[in-house]
């Protein structure tokens, strides 16, 4: 069971280790109505680490559900500048970003897709320059979860509310590596020089391309970009902190060419696109490009994302994350892309990290395109690692290297 000490460690785990705040920076924080207890124990902790000011942006999923069914879709289409102005005054200012997750999985499944798109599609108009601040690393960012019953109700329907909250919060805390009596700051940092490891192999043998294949039909090959950099174990900004973005992570991240993915994938799990869960679903790619698709559930959802803009039916990630992970060895489908993700090798369809070329987060967007890389203002991750998946490195001078054999990393 999940104690108050644990809450206090978590905490101290993500001001600490996760955004990594330094003495005089502001901190936003990004959370649910519901979570103001863990919050009011983050801001003591971002406090007592020096922060300047925390500011928090508060969500519940009634109330967003309620703007979404209440307002028009000219009203949901126009981001007013201040919103613009507001996070374009926090960047100046250095602020990091903690982001902490609990929302009910497709709590937004009812809402017309139409105005969740045309609301997606005008806020990612408006605040597109602003990406680069957490897509290029420019300040720290932390995204993680705490449990909530509303979400363990979807995870466990069959327990009662009680059950299911704690299972998922023993889950959740295990796979965040925060228990009764470890240092997680400790641990937290062995993991980092683990992953930084496995992706330092990667880069070594300087792949042209992967080739994945598993039982589930999956019998893909991935062009990476030239000059490409396999990034996994926390990131570092222009300043030299360095942060783990994402609590949990189990990847070895890369980016894919835009014009060389050839073949069919089938995910391994299920997809959470704007409230909607998308189930059983295969892609088939030509020249990178997505040219044909199916789902058994919400394919209407599949198709909007496919569609929502040129890059978003082309790839933008490749990850690679062993089928013994924690996340996976849990054996529990959360619903939730931070934690599914670091179950199983996973792809993104759309905009890519310029982390993953070398000099890439100095270089402009045409200079990014030059390389090879994809742009959208989408970027979903999906998962198809399966215990059984087998991976190929093909070096430039066609020599074959086993990277994956039956779902774990050879090396
Ligand atoms: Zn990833
Ligand atoms: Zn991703």
């Amino acid at each position: 069971m999940v104690s108050e000490k644990m809450y206090d460690k978590l905490a101290e785990l993500a001001i600490r280790k996760g955004v990594n705040l330094q003495k005089g920076q502001p901190l936003h924080i990004r959370a649910n109505v519901r979570d103001i207890g863990f919050v009011r124990k983050v801001v003591k902790e971002a406090y007592e680490a020096g922060a300047k000011s925390v500011s928090i942006d508060w969500r519940d999923e009634e109330l967003s559900k309620m703007n979404y069914d209440y307002q028009s879709i000219e009203t949901l289409s126009d981001i007013p500048q201040w919103v613009y102005d507001r996070t374009k005054l926090q960047h100046d200012h250095k602020t990091a970003y903690l982001s902490i997750a609990s929302d009910k999985p497709g709590a937004l499944k009812d809402v017309d897709s139409a105005k969740l798109n045309a609301y997606q599609q005008a806020y990612y108009a408006k605040t597109a320059d602003l990406m680069a601040y957490t897509m290029n690393n420019e300040g720290q960012w932390c995204i993680l979860g705490v449990p909530s019953v509303e979400w363990a109700k979807v995870v466990f329907p069959e327990l009662s509310d009680e059950e299911a909250f704690e299972k998922l919060g023993d889950a959740i805390f295990a796979v965040t590596r925060v228990s009764k009596d470890n240092d997680p700051i400790k641990e937290w940092e062995d993991h980092d020089r683990e992953l930084i490891e496995h992706a330092d192999k990667l880069n070594s043998y300087n792949f042209e391309k992967l080739h994945f294949t598993s039982e589930s039909g999956t019998d893909l090959y991935v062009s990476l970009v030239e000059d490409h950099i396999w990034v996994g174990g926390g990131c570092t900004t222009p300043d030299g902190v360095f942060f783990d973005p994402n609590m949990p992570t189990e990847e070895c991240f890369c980016m894919p060419l835009k014009k060389g993915v050839e073949g069919i994938v089938y995910a391994s799990k299920p997809l959470s696109y704007n409230g909607k869960v998308i189930e059983d679903f295969w892609f088939r790619f030509e020249n990178g490009k997505v040219v044909d698709f199916d789902a058994k559930k919400e394919k209407e959802a599949l198709k909007q994302l496919l569609e929502f803009d040129e890059g978003s039916s082309y790839l933008g990630e490749v990850a690679l994350v062993p089928y013994d992970s924690p996340v996976s060895k849990s054996g529990i489908l959360f619903f939730d892309t931070l934690y599914d993700e670091n179950a199983a090798c996973h792809l993104a369809l759309g905009r890519p990290y310029p982390e993953n070329i070398k000099g890439g987060e100095q270089m402009s967007k045409e200079e990014l395109l030059a390389h090879g890389a994809n742009d959208s203002l989408q970027h979903e991750d999906f998962m198809f690692g399966t215990k059984e998946m087998d991976i190929d490195g093909i070096c430039k001078d066609g020599t074959i290297v086993p990277v994956f054999r039956k779902g774990n990393f050879v090396f």
